[in-house]
């Protein structure tokens, strides 16, 4: 892919969403109609595809990021913290017509986050644009994708994938309505535990085992995996937050614990995982060693603020 190949390493192809996020502080979340003096603000580079792609790049991982952003300063921002993982950019466009993707995200004295996302560039992805990426699926060891992007670039990629016979990581976040194809396709599928209940019920067309006055019950969340799985997903992770993560594959069914730390802000765990998880996997590393190693990284952001700026470099010691 680039002279920068690390043959220990495998090739890992991100094709996602990248953001700006605007982070704003408010003392309580405004009512409809009313005008509220925040107490900051700040702005990060972010979008689940960018974020996935920093912390496999930041672990060691061989990784292209293939993104869309607008021109000008929000996509320098944007692609920042990217530029000094050394990402590899190349699959990357600018998309003059589009501004760049932007969550304006307000979190309230509790750590209660509401978010509002313009896709921008990112909703500019069509099957087409993912098919000129042929090349570059073929060259890579594993493919990673996420739900921020519009889920015919999303059936495009999978399908490249299953005539490529490259892996195929979906992580269905937040669940868009791909096509059942994508989901067989999807070795692993990684959700959280709400994105798991809403995945199956579009896979179904049945509710899930869903209690949702007790959403913590392991049960269902187990029953939720063993679900995605007999309908038709190759092997599935699902996330739960301190809890760690549950793996199910043709060869294990395992609950994987998450180290116990401090939290002080959860925002882009799911993504520090995904892309731990993704370099593992990468590396030809068994689902569950990978997963061992991914909840230690997704416990390790929690631990610090903001997203990117979390994630743990190769030398960084991981929480037990
Ligand atoms: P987000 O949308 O905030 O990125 P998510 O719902 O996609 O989150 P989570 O399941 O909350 O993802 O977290 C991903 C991983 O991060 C977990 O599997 C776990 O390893 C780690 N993690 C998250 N929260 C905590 C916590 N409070 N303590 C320890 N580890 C945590």
């Amino acid at each position: 892919m680039t002279e920068q190949h690390r043959p220990d390493e495998g090739r890992i192809l991100v094709v996602g969403s990248v953001n700006v996020d605007l982070v704003l502080g408010v003392p309580r979340h405004p009512e409809p109609g009313e005008t509220l003096a925040g107490t900051g603000s700040r702005r990060s580079p972010g979008g689940k595809g960018a974020n996935q792609a920093c912390a496999a790049a930041l672990l060691g991982g061989d990784v292209r990021f293939a993104g869309r952003t607008g021109a000008g300063p929000d996509a320098d921002l944007a692609l920042a913290l990217l530029r000094d993982a050394e990402v590899d950019l190349t699959a990357t466009k600018e998309v003059p017509a589009e501004e760049t993707g932007l969550a304006v995200v307000t979190v309230d004295e509790a750590g209660e986050n509401s978010i509002v996302i313009i896709a921008g560039a990112n909703g500019s992805w069509s099957a087409q644009d993912v098919k000129s990426l042929r090349a570059a699926v073929k060259a890579s060891d594993l493919v990673v994708s996420q739900g921020e992007i519009p889920a015919a670039a999303v059936d495009q990629l999978a399908l490249l994938c299953a005539e490529t016979g490259t892996r195929f990581l979906l992580n269905l976040a937040p669940v868009i309505e791909v096509g059942a194809g994508t989901l067989a396709t999807a070795d692993p599928l990684v959700v959280n535990e709400s994105e798991g209940r809403l995945a199956l019920t579009a896979l179904t067309g049945t509710d899930a085992p869903d209690a949702p006055d007790a959403p913590d019950a392991p049960d269902d969340d187990a029953a939720t995996v063993r679900g995605l799985r007999d309908a038709g997903v190759p092997s599935v992770v699902m996330t739960r937050g301190a809890r760690g993560a549950i793996l199910a594959t043709d060869a294990e069914f395992a609950e994987v614990s998450s180290p116990k730390v401090h939290a002080v802000d959860t925002t882009g765990a799911g993504d520090a995982f995904v892309g731990a998880l993704a370099v593992g996997l990468a590396r030809g590393e068994s689902a569950a060693d990978a997963c061992r190693r991914a909840v230690r990284v997704g416990a390790f952001a929690v631990t610090r603020h903001g997203a990117q700026p979390s994630y743990p470099s190769r030398q960084d010691e991981l929480p037990q």
